[in-house]
């Protein structure tokens, strides 16, 4: 996942190079407008990407060309207006090439034989930006971040900045400095880590005193009653994989003319498509390329749009995909009747390609939107059950036949007891102690899931069953030691897990089984502690037959 994210980012950087180049050299106002629509669509990638700084450059060169857009008479534009977006462009290219640096090192050392994917600008370092005054509560956070894996620097509002490559997280922490210097500090570390994410802890919550943070480049400001818990969350989802997969559009076409134009169009804008050209084929198509929207003809051989439409829309899994109608069909009656069987837009051939991008892509964020709450576990933002089940699912169907792949399920020990004699509050927190440090030690690429109530899965893609093995032992050992906060102090809590490795367990379906099992074992023997499921075990083979009634 973190390889793909490098490449959609590279081919939009390339495509606003191209575009600005374009327009350079031919001036025209078409040119000009589809230079605009790419440092738009680059502007929402990196704010998907949690990438701040970024999407204020890009904002900022956006509000330029805006301002200079004009109509086809205004260009080419005069040359000191062509200087200044110049200096615009290649100051952002600029920054995107040099916010790129090496991958910053990892904190797990069983994963540092590991050939490591890239990861686009995610270090997991963290400044600390404390007054005298606030030691005592910056320490106290510093230390729940060094737990959950990042690696932290403390320096003192007037120090100079440290050296090092820019933080994933800026924290300030305010003191009795005048509102002005503390504002022009921030202005500066502003400056210096334009992908960092800038958080104050400890605002006012008065309006004016946040916009004043705002404007000198705080992303976040959080109440200090807030606090710890807060921050460390906004610490923890900056470096989960945002970034969604390509769109996907599968465009229904019998002409192959149109068919040219539109799969030119959506491609331009960084859009996948794949085309059907026969309706009888929709419903294969679909299941084979799992669009994110449909882009249906209205007249086709066979079977028209409309009717096609109306056959998805009896199928329960799509029932919400966005099907938009693109023909040239210019009876208003028609049009009417085609969305209320089912469409959910009409656009007219010919199309107006940046119309149609436009179309498509803010359906497809609606629509991934809906499914993003869908399989989001409310308590602690990992995959819920169904969803954790067919990402492994894909997962393991994805990899390449050698590949490998670890399977681990985890259950919290005596759970039921810390619920009854702390309360289910303090059982919620310890649940969500577990998600924060699961997501702050494992990679991006790796699957979290929570599976059941205190129950997690998570599977290790590219690893060997060692490795994996060793990474879930220090999580068991470092969960063990982690304090969990109640009204009297503070408890302990443990976990156990069980392990299984694609090469004993070929499936989805055997690895989570042969997991749990592995679990049950690790239960049976103790407790805080991991097991590894084994093919030839006997107790695990004797439950075979239970387990894969289709081998025996
Ligand atoms: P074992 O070591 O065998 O796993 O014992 P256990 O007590 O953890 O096992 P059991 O599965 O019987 O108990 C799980 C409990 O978790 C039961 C349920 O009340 C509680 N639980 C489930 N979901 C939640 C939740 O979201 N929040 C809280 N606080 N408790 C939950
Ligand atoms: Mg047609
Ligand atoms: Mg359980
Ligand atoms: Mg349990």
């Amino acid at each position: 996942m973190a390889s793909s994210n490098t490449s959609v980012i590279e081919e939009r950087v390339h495509l606003l190079h191209t575009r600005w180049s374009n327009y350079i050299s031919g001036g025209s106002f078409d040119q000009f407008i589809e230079f605009a629509v790419t440092v738009n669509s680059l502007a929402e990638h990196f704010s998907r990407m949690r990438l701040p700084g970024l999407v204020r450059l890009c904002e900022g060169l956006e509000n330029l060309a805006l301002a200079r857009l004009g109509s086809q008479a205004s260009h080419p534009l005069p040359p000191q207006d062509i200087a200044l977006l110049q200096r615009q462009v290649s100051t952002l290219l600029g920054t995107v090439a040099t916010s790129r640096g090496a991958p910053p090192e990892r904190r797990i050392e069983e994963y540092r034989d590991e050939p490591r994917p890239v990861e686009w600008i995610k270090p997991r370092l963290v400044w600390l930006v404390v007054s005298d005054d606030m030691l005592d509560a910056a320490d106290a956070l510093r230390q729940q971040i060094d737990f959950f894996g990042f690696q932290t620097e403390e320096i003192s509002w007037n120090d100079p900045l440290p050296g090092s490559d820019a933080p994933l997280a800026v924290l300030f922490f305010p003191g009795s400095d005048s509102e002005d210097s503390e504002h022009a500090t921030i202005a500066a570390i502003r400056g210096h880590c334009a992908t960092s994410q800038l958080i104050y802890v400890g605002a006012q919550p008065a309006i004016d005193n946040i916009v004043a943070l705002m404007r000198s480049g705080i992303d976040l400001t959080i109440p200090i009653e807030e606090g710890a818990t807060m921050v460390l969350n906004c610490v923890l989802d900056l470096v989960q994989n945002f970034e969604p997969e390509k769109y996907r559009v599968l465009v229904v076409e019998d002409s192959l003319v149109a068919l040219t134009l539109i799969q030119r169009t959506l491609s331009e804008h960084g859009i996948d498509s794949r085309a059907v050209r026969d309706p009888g084929r929709l419903i294969e198509e679909m299941r084979a390329y799992q669009p994110d929207l449909i882009l249906m003809d209205m007249h086709m051989p066979r079977f028209n749009g409309v009717e096609a439409t109306r056959v998805l829309r009896q199928m329960s899994t799509y029932r919400s995909i966005p099907i938009v109608y693109l023909s040239s069909e210019s009876d208003i009656g028609m049009q009417v009747e085609a969305l209320r069987l089912g469409g959910d837009q009409f656009l007219n051939k010919p199309f107006n390609p940046v119309l149609l991008a436009a179309v498509v892509k803010t359906k497809i964020e609606r629509f991934r939107e809906t499914l993003r709450s869908t399989r989001h576990d409310g308590l602690t933002g990992l995959l819920n059950h169904t969803a954790a089940k067919s990402q492994l699912k894909a997962m393991v169907e994805r990899a390449a036949p050698a590949a490998q792949l670890t399977v681990v399920m985890i259950d919290i020990d005596h759970f039921k007891s810390i619920n009854d004699a702390y309360g289910h509050p303090v059982g919620d927190q310890v649940i969500r102690g577990l998600a924060w440090l699961l997501k702050g030690r494992l990679r991006s690429s790796d699957l979290i899931g929570r599976y059941g109530g205190e129950e997690f899965l998570v599977a290790l893609p590219d690893i060997t069953p060692g490795q994996a093995r060793a990474v879930i032992e220090r999580i068991r050992e470092d969960f063990s030691s982690l304090p969990h906060a109640h009204a009297k102090g503070a408890l302990f809590a443990t976990f156990s897990a069980g392990v299984a490795s694609s090469t004993d367990f070929p499936t989805a379906q055997m690895l989570t089984e042969a997991a749990d099992f592995a679990l049950l074992e690790a239960k049976q023997h103790g407790r805080n502690r991991v097991r590894q499921a084994r093919a030839d075990d006997e107790n695990f083979r004797c439950l075979q037959p239970y387990l894969f009634p289709e081998n025996s």
